[in-house]
This record gives structure tokens, C-alpha cells and sequence, in this order.
């Protein structure tokens, strides 16, 4: 049954994916069942999707009882999910207004759209260029595999979108030198996901901050990652003595259903007026009663304090690990968004991983990463280390 249902897929499904053959049909928690029944314990979470678990009670019943009541209509009308769900996300960090559309890509395209026409509508039209960093990710739509600074993922599809440079990350003197008056903002995650869980020095946060002040520019973060608990804190740049002007979210934002967000200051989301930007399904009603849920559960279920212990104790078996097998050159990251950096490539350590029932995955070719939702047990954790132990003992 598995292989005839994997024939199909392939027959019919564009070839975007380079898909493991198995296929997945129930969660709970941090457990997932493919149809043959093994179980699997899931150290990807969707890719930082699930940070409250599979089928977590509050958000299945928050989506039951709404799709019971109504579903969608336009953003022509109010309705209360959309407006619980931004007082939570403006109440909960520096934004004072937020737009909503359905995933990553779209919130960085609103926040790029965002960004030039705050400095059109001072009649600064040259100012339209972004400085983004080398490494980073912000998505696949044109716009914002633009603004991605990987060579791979913007090839063939020349010519991209025009007005974004490129600067490496956690090195200020090459952002500084890199402003010029044609500069709008400067764009980053702040850390790198998929660009191999890259974590700045503790100061380069704010000194790009003030740079972005001298010279009276925006800074964009794409939380997209690294939002919502993600790093032990609501949001990542809470760590860092500062605050961007504008943020985009996604991910984990609802939990597993479709909705992106781009939060800013009331001085830059004035520039988005009526007809400025609009998105049919952007916080429908279904999509923000899960994102109200995942807030509440946030802030009332210990899900931040469980993230920093579960931190710390997979940090420090990740570092024995290490010390054991020297495969292992590197261990790295915050909060649950850990790496571990190889001396090869780790392809074949995640299919080995997953033949033992757990489910990591690898970025840039050699760094594993470990992305658990936020609820996972530290038994989770020591079945995760033993099945590595054996793992990296193939060398
Ligand atoms: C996943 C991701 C995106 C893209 O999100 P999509 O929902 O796939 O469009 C953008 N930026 C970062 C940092 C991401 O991790």
C-alpha cells in the first residue's frame, strides 16, 4: 500500500521535493505514525512548525469549534479571532500593527513592500534598496528569493527582483560599509535557519540597530524561524537589548495551519493605508482562532520555561556526544533551535536516525539540526542521544 501510494505521488505532484518514502497519517505530541504504524519521535516539527506538539488539545478545539461557527469571509468585515490574535501578538512585543497573510514568503513580501513605500511617501523614491545577508532565508516567491542570499536557491530564475545587496552576516563593518542614501532597511533573521543555525555575536544585534538609527533606515527581522517560543523567548530578538521595526511570522504562529504575519511600529505600518496591500485568506477567521490558541497556550502552559530546560539539557548531551565522536565538530544554536555541525555530509545520518524512529534533518549538507516542539520530554531527548550515539559511531 505505501509503494503504491508513493507511485501516485510521483506520477502526479510537481517535483518540488525530494521526499523520504514514507508517509505520515497521525500525531500526537512529538510522536508521528506513518500508515505502517511505526512510530516516529519528531525532532523537525514540520520544520519549526509545531512548536506546541501534533494535534495539541487547545488548538484542535479552538479550530473544531470555529469551523463549527464560520469559516471565512473577506477582509471587507471584522471579525473576532483576526482581532484577538493581533492584540495578543501587538500586546506581547514592540509592533503596534499587524498584517496578516498565509505563510513566510507572503509576510516578507509585505514587509519589503512595506519598507519601500514608507520612504516613497516621503518623496524618497531612490531610497528603495535592501540590504539583506549572505546565507540567509526569507522565502520562494520572487520577491523574497531575492532577498535570499543563497546562490542555489535564486538559480534559473534570472532576472530576480532588483534592489537587494548582500552583506555577510554578524560582520558590522561590512554592513556599514555596504549603506549608502539608496538603502530603505536592512533585512535578517535573527539567526540563521536554514542557513545553518548561525547565531550572532551578543552585540551585533544592537550595533546594527544603531546603525539602522544614524542613518535613518528600517530593520526587518524575520522571525519566521525563530518566533513564537522557538529560541526560549516569545521572540528571538527579545534576547538581544533591542527591537527591529518591522517582523515577520509564520511557521509556528498557528501550529500547523497556513498563516504568515508582518508586525511593525505605528510610524512604518502608517504607510500601509487603504488598498496599500491586501491578502484574501490573511487571518481569516479558522486560521487565527488556532494562532489565539497557540498565544494562550504560550503564556499560560510553562511552554517557554519547558524550551530553555529541554535547551540546556540537549545542549550539554549534544556536547558529550562531541567530546565522543569526531565527526562531530561543532554544536550550536538557542532555545530548541540547535545544530550540530559535521565534518561531512549528514544525509545519510537522517535516514539512519528515522530507520531508528526518530526524525531530524540537515541543513547546508552538514549541520543536523534538532527543531523538537517545545513540549519535548527530556525522555524524548535521551532516546534521540542514544539513537545519535549509535549513529555517529558509522563515522
Ligand atoms: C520557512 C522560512 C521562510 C519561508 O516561509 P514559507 O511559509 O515557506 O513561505 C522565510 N524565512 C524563514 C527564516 C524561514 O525559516
Amino acid at each position: 500500500m505505501k509503494t503504491s501510494i508513493i507511485e501516485k505521488a510521483d506520477r502526479v505532484i510537481a517535483k518540488t521535493y525530494s521526499r523520504f518514502p514514507v508517509v505520515m497519517e497521525k500525531g500526537l505530541g512529538c510522536k508521528l505514525w506513518d500508515i505502517n504504524g511505526k512510530e516516529y519521535t519528531d525532532f523537525v516539527a514540520g520544520i519549526a512548525v509545531c512548536n506546541l506538539g501534533h494535534c495539541h488539545p487547545a488548538v484542535t478545539e479552538a479550530i473544531c469549534d470555529q469551523a463549527a461557527r464560520l469559516l471565512h469571509v473577506s477582509n471587507l468585515y471584522y471579525t473576532l479571532p483576526q482581532v484577538e490574535l493581533a492584540e495578543l501578538l501587538v500586546e506581547n512585543s514592540f509592533a503596534d500593527r499587524v498584517f496578516f497573510g498565509n505563510s513566510g514568503a507572503e509576510a516578507n513580501e509585505a514587509a519589503i513592500k512595506l519598507a519601500r513605500k514608507v520612504f516613497q511617501d516621503k518623496g524618497e523614491s531612490r531610497r528603495y534598496r535592501i540590504i539583506s545577508m549572505e546565507k540567509s532565508f526569507h522565502g520562494r516567491t520572487m520577491a523574497t528569493l531575492s532577498a535570499t542570499g543563497q546562490e542555489k536557491i535564486r538559480k534559473g530564475f534570472d532576472p530576480v527582483l532588483q534592489g537587494f545587496d548582500f552583506v555577510p552576516f554578524n560582520d558590522i563593518q561590512a554592513l556599514e560599509n555596504a549603506l549608502n542614501d539608496s538603502i530603505c532597511a536592512v533585512m535578517m533573521e535573527p539567526i540563521q535557519g536554514e542557513g545553518g543555525i548561525r547565531c550572532p555575536d551578543p552585540e551585533y544585534l544592537a550595533a546594527v540597530r544603531k546603525l539602522c538609527d544614524d542613518k535613518g533606515i528600517l530593520l526587518i527581522f524575520d522571525e519566521i524561524q525563530t518566533g513564537m517560543g522557538r529560541t526560549g523567548k516569545l521572540f528571538a530578538y527579545e534576547h538581544y537589548n533591542m527591537t527591529p521595526d518591522i517582523m515577520t511570522l509564520a511557521k509556528a504562529l498557528a501550529n500547523g495551519l497556513p498563516m504568515g504575519a508582518m508586525l511593525a511600529k505605528e510610524s512604518v505600518a502608517e504607510a500601509f493605508g487603504p488598498g496599500a496591500h491586501a491578502s484574501t485568506f490573511g487571518g481569516t477567521p479558522i486560521v487565527a482562532s488556532a494562532a489565539v490558541a497557540v498565544m494562550k497556550a504560550i503564556q499560560s502552559d510553562k511552554i517557554l520555561e519547558n524550551c530553555r530546560a529541554m535547551s540546556a539539557y540537549l545542549t550539554e548531551k549534544l556536547l558529550a556526544l562531541k567530546e565522543k565522536h569526531p565527526v562531530v565538530v561543532d554544536v550550536r544554536g538557542k532555545g530548541l533551535l540547535l545544530g550540530m555541525k559535521l565534518n561531512r555530509e549528514g544525509g545519510d545520518m537522517v535516514k539512519a536516525c528515522m530507520e531508528r524512529g526518530f526524525l531530524i534533518n540537515c541543513v547546508q549538507g552538514d549541520i543536523l539540526r534538532f527543531i523538537p516542539p517545545l513540549t519535548v520530554t527530556e525522555k524524548d531527548i535521551d532516546g534521540l542521544v542514544a539513537c545519535l550515539d549509535q549513529v555517529l559511531a558509522l563515522g
